[in-house]
């Protein structure tokens, strides 16, 4: 790992005001270690944004959850308002990665991450999220540009994600059995402006199935879903899953994740 200038913010003006072309914002440090380490990534000023109290807690409404952006997937998943508001955002939470890492990842460093394989992402999709930053609100449709890329700008802190509470919904991932990532998973909302199918782990980046949408918004049943066909031109071929089989696993995961709802 290279030198760094180690700075420890305490409110978003103060690790806003310390960013610079070459800093980066730290948070669980679950990815962001492990890159510098390996010098894959190196920054002059690393902003460690843990001690912010305005980036954590869980608001729960009528109509969404809002979580900070500094909040332990632990935190949400044990979050006994997200299990009774969105439970399928909550069990999400409680499969991430392993229990060590469950208890330093955070919800805003997995979507600016935005990890092909990464689970929250499609959560923010199919939830209809709003993204909080330091400077904007910007929605979930937007954000997610491709591997690893994201609509936020240099020095953008996410603050919190605001995620509409739907009607009824599941998350079903086929994990990679090592690290927990997704080879698929398939997330599935039911709101009153339609239902919404958002994919992670199978492409460059997460992605709504407009197909499957379109079958579960005249039939919202896992049968409406035979017949559907995947295009493969645009799916992930690598060691763990051919595109034909990740094809197979976006339709098996997305009938799942129908007859889960709730
Ligand atoms: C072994 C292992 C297994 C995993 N399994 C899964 C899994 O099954 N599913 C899944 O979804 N994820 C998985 N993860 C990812 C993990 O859950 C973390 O979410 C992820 O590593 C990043 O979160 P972090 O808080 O550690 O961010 P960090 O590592 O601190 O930061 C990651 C990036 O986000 C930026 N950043 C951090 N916070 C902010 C902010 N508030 N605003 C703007 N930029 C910010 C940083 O500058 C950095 O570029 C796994 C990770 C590991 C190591």
């Amino acid at each position: 790992m290279k030198a760094f200038n180690y700075h420890s913010a305490s409110s978003v003006k103060e690790a806003t005001k310390l960013a610079s072309s070459n800093s980066a914002y730290l948070s669980g440090g679950m990815t962001m270690i492990p890159s510098m380490k390996m010098r894959l990534a190196n920054y002059k000023d690393v902003i460690d944004v843990k001690k912010i109290k305005d980036l954590h807690g869980i608001k729960v409404t009528s109509k969404s959850v809002v979580i900070g952006a500094a909040t332990k997937h632990a935190d949400v998943a044990n979050s006994k308002e997200v299990q009774k508001a969105i439970p399928s955002l909550s069990s999400l939470a409680s499969r991430i990665g392993d229990a060590q890492v469950r208890n330093r990842g955070t919800l805003g460093g997995s979507i600016a991450n935005n990890d092909p394989t990464a689970c929250y992402p499609s959560a923010c999709l199919a939830l209809n999220a709003i993204i909080h930053t330091s400077d904007r609100k910007i929605e979930a449709e937007k954000f997610f540009k491709g591997m690893f890329e994201t609509a936020l700008k240099k020095g953008e802190l996410i603050t919190a994600v605001e995620f509409q509470i739907p009607e009824k919904s599941h998350y079903f991932k086929f994990p990679n059995p090592a690290s927990r990532y997704a080879m698929v998973g398939v997330y599935v909302a039911k709101h009153k402006s339609g239902v919404h199918v958002a994919i992670t782990g199978a492409q460059s980046v997460v992605y709504r199935e407009k197909n499957m949408e379109k079958a579960l918004n005249d039939n919202f049943s896992a049968s409406a879903l035979n017949g559907i066909s995947i295009d493969t031109s645009e799916l992930n071929s690598d060691i763990h899953a051919s595109a034909e089989y990740r094809a197979s696993l976006i339709l098996s995961s997305a009938k799942k994740a129908v007859e889960h709802c709730k």
